[in-house]
């Protein structure tokens, strides 16, 4: 476990629309998406604003769909220091897809990314945290893809992704130096639990006391604070789909309060991208190392 390496936090921002997120599935299906409002010029420009603010880079894990759209939004991006990461091309669950289509889907992402100006890309981070379990053999698809390190496992329990029995602290997929390195999102360990709240629902809805006791905990453990965050969370005039219950408290709970509590945490936070912490792990070297399936088509 490289606690040799001092963790620091990360803002990591996941670029795509209001409507990519599977709990709108349902209410936009991929084929209405292109006559559905674009908003994520403004959510993206409030986060570049804030950070800039901070002097804080981050790492941006663009969506291929938004970047063939918006490719000036990718430049701004790039234009302000931050990081570009690639977060597939349409959104989708990565455990529904078979590996031909997984790969297919990232080769037409990176092709996007490439068409915006963006040819190198080290990061990769799947939709909803999807790489679940069933399809751990995909993260050999990303290293074969030319990726370094991937953002996908969650080590939680949840009843769309994670996986509570994988490692919270980052090893490498395989023996080879140059192999894969996975860094999961961060937990907080309690009555034999792992527990979310570094992003999206959980850090809207926690209150910002409780979020800082839980970050300086992770970070206490030898766990970065990956923050994860998305464009509309910040836009102000987001558009409201058709939803109730317990699918509005996850898309939409507590969103007024998220850009207060990324001030907050912008202005005391001590931060990298996610790409220098990988860059740091490996440096500092004594990774543990985990065997994965190999692809079998
Ligand atoms: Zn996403």
């Amino acid at each position: 476990m490289s606690f040799a390496v001092t963790p620091r936090d990360i803002v990591t921002v996941d670029v795509e629309e209001w409507f990519h997120g599977h709990n709108y599935l349902d209410h936009a299906p991929p084929e209405t998406w292109d006559d559905l409002e674009q908003r994520v010029e403004v959510g993206t420009a409030r986060c570049l604003d804030l950070l800039d603010r901070h002097r804080v880079r981050a790492t941006f894990f663009v969506l291929g769909w938004t970047a063939e759209r918006h490719p000036d939004v990718v430049a701004e991006i790039v234009r302000r220091g931050h990081e570009i990461g690639c977060h597939s091309f349409a959104h989708p669950e990565v455990h529904k897809l078979s590996v031909g289509e997984f790969r297919s889907d990232c080769q037409r992402a990176l092709a996007a990314l490439a068409a915006a100006g963006v040819e190198q890309v080290a990061g990769y981070r799947a939709p909803s945290f999807s790489l679940t379990p069933g399809v751990h053999s995909y993260l050999h698809v990303l290293r074969e893809l030319g990726f370094t390190y991937d953002s996908s496992i969650f080590p939680i329990r949840h009843p769309r992704y994670g996986q509570p029995g994988s490692p919270r602290h980052p090893f490498l997929v395989g023996d080879d130096p140059d192999a894969l390195l996975e860094m999961p999102m961060p937990t907080w360990r309690v009555a034999g639990q792992n527990l979310p709240f570094s992003g999206g629902g959980y850090m809207r809805l926690l209150p910002w006391p409780v979020y800082r006791f839980l970050r300086r905990r992770a970070r206490a453990q030898g766990q970065p604070c990956v923050l994860y965050v998305h464009p509309w969370e910040l836009d102000d005039h987001r558009p409201q789909a058709g939803q109730s219950g317990l699918t509005t408290l996850r898309s939409q709970g507590g969103q007024d309060s998220m850009p207060r509590k990324l001030e907050k945490l912008l202005a005391e936070g001590e931060f990298e991208t996610m790409g220098e912490y990988a860059a740091r792990l490996r440096a500092a070297g004594g990774l543990p190392v985990r065997h994965v399936p190999g692809v079998s088509a």
